[in-house]
C-alpha cells in the first residue's frame, strides 16, 4: 500500500515542478527539453509509471487513472507555455521589419548581344526585301557541301572542321544549305536571308565551336556583281554608317565565281590606321577589316536546284554576327559572347 501512495504523490508533485521550471524557460529549445525531461519516453513521468506493474490490483487502475490526469495537466502547461514563446517570436521577427525599407530590385533580363546584332542585320536586310528563310541545324552532306560545290575529297572540305554525327550527317558548318533548301523550294525571282547557328571544331580566342551567321541570297534574271555590291554596299552604310568605306578584294569560295571579300574602313581608328598616335590593333593599322564573304552563285550550285544559267543567274554572301558585333561593340574576345558573364552582358541592356 504505501508503495501506492508514494507513486501517487511523485505524480502529484510532478505538475507543480513543471510549473517551476516553467517560468525559467526562455526559449523554444529549452521547452524541447522540458518537454523531454518530464514526457519524453525516458522522462520522469514513464519513470514514475515503469512502478505501476509492481501495484496491487485495486491499486493499479488509481495509479492509471492520475497518471493520465497528470499527462494532461503537463501537456496543457507545457504548449501553453511553446505558443506564447511562438508568439513571441513571432512578434519580435515583426518589430525588426521596416516596411518603409526599399525592396530588393531584381534583375531584368535583357537580349544578348549577339541576338541584338542579328536582329539589326535582320532588320536592315528585311528593308532591302529579303524574305527570312530558316532550316535544321543538324544537315546532311548534300546540302552542307555537295549541293555547294564541295563534292567528298574536295580539298575546300579542310577548310572547315566539321563535326559529324555520322558518316552522312552532320551539324551545319554554315548557313549556306539553306540556299540549297530554298532554291529548290521555290522559283525565281527570290531573295532570302537565313540567320542561324553554324558549328566547327574550333576553339581560340577569335574561334567559338558554335557561331552565328546570316546568309543572303538572291536569284532572278540579269542580276550580275553589280547589283551584288550595290546590295552589300547599301547594307554595310545601314549598319555602320554612311561614311562607311567599303572594298572588294577576289577571293575563293567553291560556291561562289567569282567570290570576293569585303572590307570595310577600320570603325574604331575611322580607317586611319592608329587611335591617338598609338596603333589600331583592330586593323593592325592597315585601316581596314574583313566584314563578309560574297560571290556570284556558282553555276554549278544553280545546277544543284535545277536552275537554269541561261535565265538566271544570282549571288550570295555570308556575314559572321559575332565578327560584325565584336566591331561594332569594340570586344576583343569571342568567347566573352557566350561565358554568360553577368557583368559583360548587363552592358547590353
Ligand atoms: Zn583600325
Amino acid at each position: 500500500m504505501s508503495d501506492a501512495k508514494s507513486l501517487l504523490q511523485e505524480l502529484e508533485g510532478l505538475v507543480p515542478e513543471c510549473n517551476a521550471r516553467l517560468d525559467q524557460a526562455s526559449s523554444l529549445s529549452d521547452m524541447e527539453e522540458l518537454r523531454v525531461d518530464f514526457l519524453g519516453r525516458k522522462g520522469r513521468l514513464a519513470k514514475i509509471m515503469s512502478g505501476l506493474p509492481a501495484l496491487s490490483k485495486e491499486d493499479k487502475p488509481v495509479a492509471g487513472k492520475k497518471a493520465n490526469e497528470v499527462k494532461t495537466a503537463l501537456t496543457d502547461l507545457i504548449e501553453g507555455r511553446q505558443s506564447q514563446l511562438e508568439r513571441a517570436a513571432i512578434t519580435e521577427s515583426l518589430s525588426r521589419f521596416d516596411p518603409t525599407m526599399p525592396g530588393r530590385t531584381p534583375n531584368q533580363g535583357s537580349l544578348h548581344p549577339v541576338t541584338l546584332v542579328m536582329d539589326e542585320i535582320c532588320d536592315v536586310l528585311i528593308g532591302l526585301g529579303f524574305e527570312v528563310a530558316t532550316g535544321p541545324e543538324v544537315e546532311n552532306d548534300w546540302y552542307n557541301f555537295e549541293a555547294l560545290n564541295i563534292p567528298p575529297e574536295h580539298p575546300a572540305r579542310d577548310m572547315q572542321d566539321t563535326l559529324y554525327i555520322s558518316d552522312s550527317i552532320l551539324l551545319r558548318t554554315h548557313t549556306s544549305p539553306l540556299q540549297i533548301r530554298t532554291m529548290m523550294e521555290r522559283t525565281p525571282p527570290l531573295a532570302a536571308i537565313a540567320p542561324g547557328k553554324v558549328y566547327r571544331r574550333d576553339s581560340d580566342i577569335t574561334h567559338t565551336p558554335m557561331f552565328h551567321q546570316i546568309e543572303g541570297f538572291l536569284v532572278g534574271k540579269d542580276i550580275s556583281m553589280a547589283n551584288l555590291r550595290g546590295t552589300i554596299t547599301a547594307f554595310i552604310h545601314q549598319l555602320f554608317g554612311a561614311e562607311t568605306e567599303v572594298r572588294f578584294r577576289p577571293s575563293f569560295f567553291p560556291f561562289t565565281e567569282p567570290g570576293a571579300e569585303v572590307d570595310i574602313s577600320c570603325v574604331m581608328c575611322g580607317g586611319t590606321g592608329s587611335i591617338d598616335g598609338k596603333a589600331c590593333r583592330v586593323c593592325k593599322q592597315t585601316g581596314w577589316v574583313e566584314i563578309l564573304g560574297c560571290g556570284m552563285l556558282d553555276p554549278n550550285v544553280m545546277k544543284a536546284v535545277n536552275y537554269d544559267t541561261e535565265i538566271y543567274s544570282g549571288f550570295a554572301f555570308g556575314v559572321g554576327i559575332e565578327r560584325v558585333a565584336m566591331l561594332k561593340y569594340g570586344i576583343g574576345d569571342l568567347r566573352m559572347f557566350f561565358e554568360n558573364d553577368i557583368r559583360f552582358l548587363q552592358q547590353f541592356s
